[in-house]
């Protein structure tokens, strides 16, 4: 059977000056127990990327930004390279959050040279997709995700999967207080997993890790995280206070 290990991360999004998310990153490295079967990872804000990855060296905490250009350097305004995104400290990048779709207007293809740009810079990405409430309601959301997971990964071989992580976030799950039930959450899971294995191979859909984003809390990690083809959380609000990600961390 193949062991994925869980990946619990908190994307603290437009949130946090740089000394409160040192204090955050050091109250949740406190609450990490040390386990060997999951990892932890903290994506803050850019201007703090810096100091947070330092507060956390030696932690085995894993450090991401919450996105990433396709070019190493140049006339970009507002964008961040992959090796700004290491020189900081992060061997992580989000990318396709439903905020950068949504609100950014970030299509499949950009994201797509987001992933490549990333992946190229030796980064490992945790691309996200997810499927709004319209489309769910017009039996959609399998055509959605679909495209969003063969656009995104286009051209990104086999090989290049051990650096990916999916995260089906549902848009009307986000920051919403609506979780998507452990059941709901599962039948896309599994769905994803499938795709990957008709999109590669066994081998890599059985190893890709599918994290599940959406007002995720201590309540309702546990049931979750029981689900066979769910293999972590990308946590937004929850992941803002330490004690409530600890629990999340922690769950059983
Ligand atoms: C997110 O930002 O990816 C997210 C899932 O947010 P929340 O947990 O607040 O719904």
């Amino acid at each position: 059977m193949t062991t994925r290990k869980a990946l619990m991360a908190g994307n603290w999004k437009m949130h946090m000056n740089a000394v409160e998310g040192c204090r955050l990153a050091a109250d949740v490295a406190a609450q990490c127990r040390g386990y060997d079967d999951r990892e932890v990872l903290l994506a803050p804000p850019f201007t703090i990327l810096s100091e947070v990855s330092h507060a956390l060296e030696g932690k085995g905490i894993i450090t991401a930004s919450q996105n990433v250009c396709w070019e190493e350097k140049g006339a970009f305004t507002g964008e961040i390279a992959p090796n700004m995104v290491k020189d900081a400290g992060c061997s992580a990048a989000i990318v396709g959050h439903s905020e950068r779709r949504q609100i950014f207007g970030e299509s499949n293809g950009m994201i797509n040279k987001r992933v490549k740009g990333g992946l190229a810079g030796g980064l490992l990405i945790i691309l996200c997709i997810g499927e709004t409430l319209e489309e769910r309601e017009a039996d959609r959301a399998f055509t959605v995700l679909e495209e969003q997971l063969r656009k995104g990964l286009d051209g990104v071989d086999g090989g290049q999967m051990e650096k990916i992580v999916i995260a089906y976030e549902p848009v009307w799950a986000i920051g919403t207080g609506k979780t998507a039930s452990k059941e709901q959450a599962q039948e896309v899971h599994a769905f994803l997993r499938g795709l990957l294995g008709r999109i590669y191979e066994k081998d890599v859909a059985d190893t890709t890790r599918i994290l599940y984003g959406g007002s995720v809390k201590p309540a309702n990690v546990n049931e979750l995280m029981a689900q066979p083809d769910i293999d972590g959380v990308l946590v937004g609000g929850a992941a803002l206070k330490a004690d409530s990600f600890g629990s999340i961390i922690n769950f059983q």
